[in-house]
């Protein structure tokens, strides 16, 4: 039978660095699970890309904050796979939830550069549906650099990767977690489950409620006026374009088409979209950019995003790292938004693990 010093469940960004973190602290025969084929597959791919740096959060100021103390040290750590070449602007719809003015004195609070666009930049936009635009600093990274990088991470270090290996615990008491890895009986002394949208779906209760949405990002090239541009038209049922470093295309996602479907039960299964919204998005969006009517729909990409229910209303992205009533010994890791990796790894460097 298998048996690991500790066990992470999901090889997805959180679950790679995870899995780095504790063979750093000592752990000796440390193992990532992934049921894909490859790492980095899932949400950790398909997601809008952007390093966040505050401006998406005016509802939630301590997020706002974090992620301003998070961008600066992510993109230097990551430098490899930032996409900065480009301009970023947020534009405040007419009917938005923060007015104009509110959205420049929250930036000023959490110490965010937002500058007025200059007209050229302006006059893209519907002048009777956008009250104003802000040049602001904000960029995406590549999302198959950083698998790159982290599957050469966790080989250098001896971490073992297990791909196509799905994982289940069976029981826990206070030493062992015992496990099903691809069908065959395994143990663990600590297990990590790094599993985003299955996180209650791996035999091992999580207390936290958790909503899931089935998302759809519409994969597009946008017309020339709009390349080497990135854009948000905020805060409502509005829409984000921005570029998708890892397809060398751009995303559009739209508050109100982008999700399919949300439910609060356990479980990653969710109901199939019956077709795609990428017109609907395309088409409401370019009443506020026209440009768009232009752009070329490339393909979608489908994930199910997972978010913690206490933070339906205020927007806010805090991580969760929650041990399992059961046991100690399994710590279940919702990352919520990429940067907040070092809120992750702050709270496994402090945690005591027994080899
Ligand atoms: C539509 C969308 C847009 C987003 N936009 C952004 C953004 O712009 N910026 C940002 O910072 N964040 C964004 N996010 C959030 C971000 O994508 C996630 O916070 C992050 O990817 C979570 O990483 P993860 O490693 O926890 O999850 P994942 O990458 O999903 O990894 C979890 C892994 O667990 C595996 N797994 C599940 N069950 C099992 C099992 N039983 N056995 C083995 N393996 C299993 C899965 O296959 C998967 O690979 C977005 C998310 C979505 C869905």
């Amino acid at each position: 039978m298998r048996q690991h010093d500790a066990l992470v469940i999901g090889g997805g960004f959180f679950g790679c660095k995870v899995a780095l973190e504790l063979k750093a602290a000592g752990l000796r025969h440390v193992v990532v699970a992934e049921r894909e084929k490859q790492l980095l597959s899932r949400a950790s791919y398909v997601n809008q890309a952007r390093i966040h740096n505050g401006y998406h959060y005016p509802r939630s100021f301590a997020t706002a904050k974090r992620s301003r103390d998070n961008f600066q040290r992510f993109c230097r750590d990551y430098a490899y796979a930032v996409s900065n070449g480009w301009d970023k602007y947020y534009a405040i719809a007419a009917g938005s939830k923060v007015s104009a003015a509110q959205f420049q004195r929250f930036c000023a609070a959490i110490g965010a550069t937002c500058q007025p666009a200059w007209s050229r930049i302006g006059k893209l936009f519907a002048p009777d549906l956008i009250e104003d635009v802000f040049k602001v600093q904000e960029f995406a990274f590549d999302a198959a650099a950083i698998r790159d990088r982290v599957q050469r991470e966790l080989a250098d270090a001896g971490v073992e990767v297990l791909l196509g290996a799905e994982a289940r615990i069976v029981a826990a008491d206070a030493d062992t977690v015992r496990l099903t890895l691809g069908g065959e009986p395994a143990t663990a002394r600590h297990v990590l489950n790094c599993t985003y949208a299955a996180l209650d779906a791996v035999g091992c209760r999580v207390t936290s409620r958790i909503k899931r949405e089935l998302t759809e990002m519409a994969m597009i090239r946008p017309p020339p006026e709009l390349d080497g541009l990135g854009i948000t038209v905020m805060d409502g049922p509005f829409f984000s374009v921005m570029p998708f470093p890892a397809g060398r295309c751009y995303s559009l996602s739209h508050v109100r088409y982008t999700p399919h479907a949300s439910w609060h039960d356990a479980a990653d299964a969710a109901p199939a979209p019956l077709r795609s919204n990428a017109e609907s998005m395309l088409r409401d969006s370019a009443r506020y950019l026209p440009g768009l009517g232009k752009a070329a729909y490339l393909r979608s990409l489908f994930e199910i995003k997972a978010v913690l229910a206490r933070n339906e209303a205020d927007d806010g992205r805090p991580v969760l790292v929650e041990a399992s009533p059961t046991s100690p010994r399994i710590l279940s890791v919702l990352g919520a938004k990429i940067d907040n990796i070092y809120d992750v790894l702050d709270i496994i460097r402090q945690t005591v693990w027994e080899a």
